[in-house]
């Protein structure tokens, strides 16, 4: 049996696939679609920072950190950005982060699949 992968289907152009492969790996993204009650539309960000005190080490280069962000779009040039400030929080936001782009993923694929049945004239 030929199963089709995520990346295969990156790296191939889909007008080139055969109308069943093309339904197989739609098949197979339908069912492994799983919605995440704890994903994040968000970024995990890393930053180094350097603090108000004129003699501070920061000063000469060793900046204070790492501290860990959540950050959000939310639109046109508006962010939402909060500290983590624990290790669970840092989890959480890095298993959320991480569900909400496998999702996201998946919903682009399946569309470029869609698209591409759209255009065979396929239902
Ligand atoms: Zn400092």
């Amino acid at each position: 049996m030929f199963i089709l992968t995520i990346d295969m289907v990156k790296t191939t152009a889909l007008h080139k696939l055969a109308l069943t492969a093309l339904q197989e790996r739609k098949a197979t993204l339908l069912s492994g679609l799983h919605l995440s009650p704890d994903l994040v539309r968000a970024s995990y960000v890393r930053q180094y920072l350097t603090c108000g005190k004129k003699n501070c080490r920061c000063r000469r280069g060793f900046k204070h950190g790492p501290f860990f962000y959540l950050v959000q779009c939310l639109g046109t040039s508006r962010v939402r950005k909060f500290l983590l400030k624990t290790a669970e929080q840092r989890k959480q936001a890095r298993a959320g982060i991480a569900a909400h782009l496998k999702l996201q993923r998946r919903l682009a694929e399946l569309s470029e699949i869609n698209t591409e049945l759209l255009r065979r004239g396929v239902a």
